[in-house]
């Protein structure tokens, strides 16, 4: 299989669900499998995208909206699983590992055919959460779904990405007025927990580079967002950084988006 663009499609993204497909040159490329193995291939089949196709998949970390059909979704199709040392003993344990499993450790790099992939760690309520830098033939795609602050180290790896998928995940006066616990209020807006909008927004400060040319809004809350809001705010902030020319998308929970090409 040779792929004509390199790139990455969103199946889905929220709370309930996150899978992207990477479409290196040479094959394609499940990160994270948060649908189950039906709607994985439902949403692949909208999109285009064979499942056969696929030739691994690289999970992020263990939450449920991240892994829910990486098992059965790995074992049909009888592909390994690129997952992080710290989190393989604790998918066994919940039955959730795929039969071929290849660990990294969260930082390291590796070669997969048509891409390197390079994690970084993240700060996020999770065993051993990572971030990607997916270098493929002529430019970078940077993925970031998960994480509760945004630290220098991770300003250094997402800045400059051609394709930049960021976590937007609540608005904050939302969040606070929702009738969620307080102790689970605290583990959102805690540093390992999620990036609102405001703090995702002023981060573009230093995230956007000369090359960045897609910004992809990534596990926006059903409850503590508001999708109009979002993108008003990214847009004013686009607009005083001078950079209309970036394509923004909002990612959605309940269906694919269309394919994003470097
Ligand atoms: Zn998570
Ligand atoms: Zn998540």
């Amino acid at each position: 299989m040779e792929n004509c663009c390199t790139g990455i499609t969103a199946l889905g993204s929220g709370s309930s669900g996150n899978a992207f497909v990477l479409h290196s040159k040479y094959a394609n490329y499940l990160i994270d499998a948060g649908f189950s193995r039906k709607e994985l291939c439902k949403r692949m089949d909208m999109c285009g995208i064979a499942p056969e196709s696929i030739r691994g998949v690289i999970i992020s970390h263990e939450h449920s909206d991240h892994v829910k059909g990486c098992r059965v979704f790995a074992d049909e199709f009888d592909i390994p699983a690129y997952v992080a040392c710290g989190i393989a003993g604790y998918l066994e344990k919940k039955n959730q590992l795929p039969r071929k499993v290849v660990e990294f450790i969260a930082g390291s790099t590796f070669e997969l055919p048509g891409v390197q992939v390079k994690t970084f760690q993240v700060s996020h309520d999770a065993l051993e959460p990572v971030g990607f830098n997916f270098l493929l033939s002529e430019n970078r795609i940077a993925v970031a779904t998960d994480l509760g602050c945004m630290e220098k180290s991770i300003v250094n790896e997402l800045y400059n990405a051609d394709i930049l998928v960021l976590e937007a995940n609540y608005d904050l006066k939302m969040l606070l007025e929702s009738d969620r616990k307080n102790s689970l209020k605290h583990r959102i807006m805690g540093r390992s927990g999620h990036l609102d909008n405001r703090t995702t927004a002023e981060s573009l400060i230093e995230l956007l580079g000369p090359r960045t040319r897609s910004l992809l809004l990534a596990h926006i809350s059903g409850e503590c967002n508001d999708r109009d809001l979002l993108e008003k705010l990214m847009k004013e902030q686009l607009n005083k950084l001078h950079r209309n020319d970036i394509q923004m998308r909002l990612l959605q929970q309940d269906g694919p988006d269309v394919g994003c090409y470097a």
